[in-house]
């Protein structure tokens, strides 16, 4: 066992022992010396009382001269053991007697420390002294008693002692716990809390330490298993503050004015792109801030060092790559008491919110195709502009301005070409204007330009003439070659337009206009305009409520004459609209509306069915093999459900596909070729013919023509009206019959409204006419009249 001087336990014994052993020491030597002289004092008395017993009868016999009772009082006295020599010491004669039963000399007794006892004998009579008296006693009695004493003192203190001893064992055993306890609780140690392992089944004080101590620590366990827990929470709750700090892009930083001192979170240094082992110094830290908002950003932070309280900026920062960053930061200045100034700050990483911010506000005034300013911004535009005619007594202009048949080329080339084309005007326009007009765009293919200060209505009148001519010849989008036009129309502030709504609606209006009077120029805004506009809308509203039930709708018929026999081979199909209040109404004025609005697809099923029941109807009527056209949209090609519809009615109503002619325009059929191909190699197999219509108008050539399915080409009728006066007309229609035929193709002549007609085609060969000469289209009951009674005219 390692002996711990230090333990208390051990000290305690230790000076009890030593305090308690030379305390009984000190007691023992006290009493041994009362003890040794009491008796030495006994032996003294004896020697006295020897002394006294003998003095007057020697005194007596000595004066007298009887020596022999001298000598016999001497020996009598020597009987006592313990009187070892008596010498009388005669005046008279100057001689020395000794009595003794020793041969000891005088030196040696005094030697061996006997005890001597002197006395003068006197003549009773004389009163004078005649002798000295010595008697030498021997201490054997009182060496023995101090010897025994000694002996029993030795043993004492040894008993003392040991008991002492024993009981000190006794105390430290049940100390020894207080040591292990001290050095236990020594040894404890908080990371790894452990009871103490000590002995707690005696009642004592140690015990009972020992068990308050296990409580204590087992509290301390308690304790620090919440600590821990909530070191946990804490470790946790931090680890989450910097997933939310990174996600949330902010970090927090905090500056030690005094000590000049700056401590960045781990966020803070993500944001920065630096490594978390560098230390930044606050002007390193503020040189970061971009250069344009450092005189601010400055001014704000020493503002808010000197004053204290709280700031909120936003700045950007550029890192070490060059980068540059959007922060926004909010902190406040804090100064205590003591002096010191702490600048504590969150900062927010808002690149990303402040180019949504940017691309939102994009979004919400400029139009996300062409970034051209959208309406928004044009109203905005056109409200200031007006504000400062007004002020400076000028003029404004508004252009309206919308491609001629957008529409087809988005449906045919797609929307893709569509887009690109709509961002190439909008790059064409552009390059008329001048830097302080505004180009927006309003969506489709409509734009609208301000020009804010004009002089005069021929300026706007020069500038609409640039735009329509900025349109002239072959436009390269992809890999198509488009011909473009455009209709504008233009309202001007103050003469024809007081507002800004007025502006837009007139410019509108004189746009629609100008696209009703053929397209491809523009007009300015007059009054009499209005009324048209406001037809066209009704129109559109009704054609809506017509297409829910078709009853509106009839198909009228218009017979195509073979130019041999003058027989009526066959009928062209075309849609009519029974209006309940505007009468009969042409499809040019709604088969816009009802192909912009999609409902093209509907009416255009309906009159396939409704022409293969007048097949079935007509057959029924012994009128067998006439063939029926049907016009085709360019929207119904997009339709993949066309031919599986057509194919069913086929079934359906158990028609020759022989006798079915779809007629497609040639500008749809070349717009969009692999689409066009596609279905019409569909309609093909089905065993249905195809001609295409209107050719001439459009721009295709011959070479794509051979690639198409088709049996027949009709010839536009504007060539057919003209060519009896124009020669040239005569020509085109000439080359395109024998071009026709040498490529494989009948040819029917539409716009057949003059016998003079007639005869200059039949002379080019043509193989069907068609046209007014014979019969304008007529409603089905009259066209089966017309078929009964019909006789080949001359
Ligand atoms: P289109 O296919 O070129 O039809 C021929 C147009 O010429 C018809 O006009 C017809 O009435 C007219 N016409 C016939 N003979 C003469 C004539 O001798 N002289 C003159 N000046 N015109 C004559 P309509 O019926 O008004 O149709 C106009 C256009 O509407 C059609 O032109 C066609 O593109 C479209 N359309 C008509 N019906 C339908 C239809 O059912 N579906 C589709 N998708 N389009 C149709
Ligand atoms: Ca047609
Ligand atoms: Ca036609």
């Amino acid at each position: 066992m390692k002996i711990n001087f230090n333990s208390i336990t051990l000290r305690t014994v230790l000076h009890i022992f030593t305090f308690s052993v030379l305390f009984i020491l000190f007691i023992i030597f006290v009493i041994r010396n009362i003890f040794a002289t009491a008796y030495m004092d006994l032996e003294k008395e004896k020697i006295f009382i020897i002394q006294n017993n003998i003095v007057p009868s020697l005194s007596l016999n000595l004066s007298y001269g009887f020596h022999e009772a001298v000598n016999e009082i001497a020996n009598q006295t020597l009987l006592n053991k313990d009187v070892l020599l008596i010498k009388i010491l005669n005046y008279e004669n100057n001689n020395t007697q000794l009595f003794s039963n020793y041969q000891h000399s005088l030196e040696k007794y005094k030697k061996d420390g006997e005890l001597f006892s002197y006395t003068k004998l006197s003549d009773p009579a004389m009163q004078k002294d005649i002798a000295d008296l010595t008697i030498i006693y021997s201490n054997d009695s009182y060496e023995e008693y101090v010897s025994n004493f000694n002996t029993w003192l030795f043993w004492g203190v040894l008993g003392f002692s040991l008991s002492i001893a024993f009981l000190s064992f006794l105390l430290y055993n049940s100390l020894k716990n207080l040591t292990i306890l001290d050095s236990s609780l020594k040894s404890f140690n908080p990371n790894e809390p452990k009871l103490l392992e000590l002995d707690t089944s005696k009642n004592d004080e140690v015990s009972s330490i020992s068990l308050s101590a296990n409580i204590m620590i087992k509290n301390i366990i308690k304790f620090l298993d919440s600590l821990k827990s909530l070191n946990e929470k804490l470790l946790q709750s931090q680890v989450h503050l910097k997933e939310a700090q990174r996600i949330a892009n902010v970090g927090s930083w905090e500056y030690l004015v005094n000590e000049d001192k700056l401590l960045l979170s781990d966020e803070i240094y993500r944001i920065l792109n630096m490594k978390r082992d560098r230390t930044l110094t606050w002007s390193e830290f503020q040189s970061l801030i971009c250069k344009k908002d450092r005189e601010y950003i400055y001014g704000v932070l020493k503002d808010a060092l000197v004053k204290g309280g709280r700031f909120d900026i936003q700045h950007c920062i550029k890192l070490q790559n060059k980068k540059s960053l959007q922060v926004h930061t909010k902190g406040k200045v804090r100064k205590k008491a003591n002096g010191s100034v702490k600048m504590t700050a969150v900062s927010m990483d808002i690149t990303q919110d402040t180019q949504n911010k940017k691309m939102i506000e994009k979004l919400a005034y400029y139009d996300a195709l062409t970034g051209l300013p959208n309406r928004v911004l044009l109203k905005d535009r056109i409200h200031k502009a007006i504000q400062n005619a007004d002020r400076l007594k000028s003029k404004i202009a508004l252009i309206f301005l919308d491609l001629d048949h957008f529409k087809l080329i988005n449906d045919t080339l797609g929307h893709d070409t569509g887009d690109k084309l709509l961002i190439y005007v909008s790059a064409l326009l552009k390059k008329q204007l001048r830097e302080s007009d505004t180009l927006s765009r309003l969506g489709g293919d409509e734009f609208v330009i301000l020009l804010p200060n004009i002089t005069s209505v021929e300026a706007a009148k020069n500038i609409a003439n640039k735009l329509v001519s900025a349109f002239n010849g072959q436009h390269n989008i992809e890999t198509h070659q488009l011909y473009i036009t455009t209709s504008i129309g233009i309202s001007l502030y103050p003469d024809n337009s007081d507002s800004l709504d007025s502006l837009i609606m007139n410019a509108d209006t004189a746009m629609y206009d100008a696209k009703q009077d053929g397209r491809n120029q523009y007009k300015i805004y007059s009054k009499d305009m209005g009324n048209y506009i406001s037809t066209q809308m009704r129109v559109e509203q009704d054609f809506k409520l017509a297409i829910d039930n078709h009853n509106e709708f009839e198909v009228y018929y218009q017979p195509k004459i073979n130019s041999v026999n003058g027989e009526i081979s066959g009928a062209e199909a075309l849609i009519r609209w029974n209006h309940p209040t505007k009468g009969l109404v042409f499809p040019d004025d709604f088969i816009n509306i009802a192909e912009s609005t999609g409902m093209i697809l509907d009416l255009g099923k309906w009159i396939i069915q409704e022409c293969m029941i007048q097949i079935q109807k007509w057959e029924k009527v012994n009128i067998i093999g006439l063939k029926v056209a049907i016009n085709l949209s360019a929207k119904q090609f997009q339709d993949s459900n066309l031919v599986s519809f057509i194919i069913a009615m086929i079934e359906q109503y158990d028609i020759d596909p022989a006798q079915l002619e779809f007629e497609v325009t040639e500008t749809v059929s070349m717009a969009n070729m692999d689409a066009t191909l596609r279905v019409l190699n569909e309609l093909k197999i089905i065993g249905v013919n195809i001609a295409i219509d209107d050719f001439g108008t459009g721009y295709s050539s011959l070479s794509y023509l051979k690639k198409f399915p088709i049996n027949t080409l009709k010839i536009d009728k504007s060539f057919v009206l003209d060519m009896i006066h124009d020669n040239e007309d005569k020509i085109i229609v000439q080359t395109i019959i024998s071009m026709a035929h040498s490529l494989g193709f009948t040819t029917v002549a539409e716009g057949v409204e003059t016998k003079a007609h007639v005869d200059a085609l039949i002379d080019m060969k043509c193989d069907y006419l068609q046209g007014y000469y014979y019969s304008r289209p007529i409603p089905k009951n009259e066209f089966t009249q017309l078929l009964q009674n019909y006789t080949p005219l001359t």
